[in-house]
């Protein structure tokens, strides 16, 4: 058996979304707020593209990196909303942007090498470089300092091993976005460690209250190490079509795209002509975004009510990153209270390396069941009093 494996934990995000479907099958009144999942229906026009498209029988594989319209729709993206010199030939379609990372890790990685993953940092990130043989060094970000990335943690941190950093901003958990000396912070590192590569997983993009966020990918000095990962899960609510894409320089591309041919040939075609479309749907994405906005607002206000528990407005991703202050009590115990006793499932702070006592809940849930679920859990604190 293989041993890394064996000492890999579960997605802890799958499986707290899938322990909610659970409780809610003896108790429907719990609410779920652990998995990151818009909870509207994708637009129409995308799911019509692809019923279309199956009708009429592209029910065959496609060209491995994807279909030609697809790629060059990408491209455009990338070119006009990030300002990214992309190319068609440089784009990878992939079954999820989670698909699109453990490629690009496996691209870049031999055994032994390492990878800066800055925490708090999304469940995956770690195992998937771990699965890949290689080895997850983690850069602790202060909650004290607004988590902004400075050049001096991440020289703390590097080594003659090191050969890839990864960001994802808009962030999960935090909702922090990549300010401007953020980035000039990372790309001065780059210059200065030119065998070290950059992973920017930016599938949170559209999802931004206010400026923004950057695109390490945008920026000429480094562009030439820089994978962006994307996909339409978040933006698009197409959670369960299981399609995100990168944009890779050579020689990445190649590495990456000759273990997807060996590994999963291509993505569905079908799925891809509906998601063709899906870059003409801006008022929905639009619309989405504001309903979150909202739903934001209301939680946030709500949480930061609760005596011993404060949150900032996050800038991007549908995330509330909650602080409680609550003697005793870590964010794993937190998360079993509130389960138990407000039936609300939020994820523990720790599953993101996050030292204190923060819980993440997803504001992808209906106004009511945000309401309900801050309603619930201030009477769960004040009842700890
Ligand atoms: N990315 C989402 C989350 O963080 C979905 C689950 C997962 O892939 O971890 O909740």
């Amino acid at each position: 058996m293989n041993h890394i494996l064996e000492n890999l934990q579960p997605s802890a995000s799958v499986a707290l979304m899938a322990r909610a479907k659970e409780m809610q099958k003896a108790d429907p009144t719990v609410i779920g707020l652990a998995g990151g999942e818009p909870d509207f229906d994708t637009p129409e026009r995308i799911t019509r593209a692809a019923i279309d498209s199956l009708l009429a029988g592209n029910t065959h594989y496609t060209d491995s990196a994807g279909i030609p319209e697809l790629r060059a729709a990408i491209a455009e993206k990338l070119r006009a909303d990030n300002g990214i010199d992309a190319d068609a030939s440089r784009v990878l379609v992939t079954p999820g942007g989670k698909y699109a990372i453990y490629l690009t890790v496996n691209a870049l990685l031999n055994p032994g090498e390492e990878a800066l993953i800055l925490d708090p940092s999304w469940v995956s990130y770690g195992p998937i470089v771990r699965a890949a043989h290689g080895v997850d060094v983690h850069v602790k970000l202060q909650a004290a300092e607004a988590y902004r990335i400075t050049r001096e943690a991440l020289e703390a941190a590097v080594t003659d091993r090191t050969r890839l950093l990864i960001l994802n901003y808009p962030n999960n958990p935090t909702g922090r976005i990549l300010h401007t000396d953020e980035a000039e912070a990372v790309e001065a590192f780059l210059l200065a460690h030119p065998q070290v590569w950059l992973l920017s997983d930016e599938v949170y993009e559209t999802i931004v209250y206010g400026e923004k966020s950057l695109s390490m990918g945008a920026r000429p000095a480094v562009a030439d190490r820089v994978v962006t990962v994307n996909g339409f899960s978040k933006c698009a609510a197409m959670t369960g079509w299981r399609l995100g894409y990168l944009h890779a320089p050579e020689p990445a591309f190649r590495l990456i795209a000759r273990l997807y041919s060996h590994s999963m040939s291509c993505a569905s075609g079908f799925l891809q002509a509906g998601a063709a479309e899906a870059f003409s749907c801006r008022e929905e994405m639009e619309r989405m975004r504001r309903v979150y906005a909202r739903r934001r607002d209301l939680f946030i206000v709500a949480m930061n009510a609760i005596p011993g528990v404060r949150a900032e407005y996050p800038e991007g991703a549908f995330y509330a990153w909650v602080f409680f202050d609550l003697p005793g009590m870590d964010s794993q115990a937190v998360s079993r209270y509130l389960m138990e006793r407000a039936r609300v499932v939020g994820m523990p702070g720790s599953a993101y390396g996050e030292e204190g006592c923060a819980l993440r809940f997803s504001f992808a849930n209906a106004a009511e069941d945000m309401a309900e679920a801050a309603r619930r859990i201030r009477e769960a604190i004040l009842a700890l009093n």
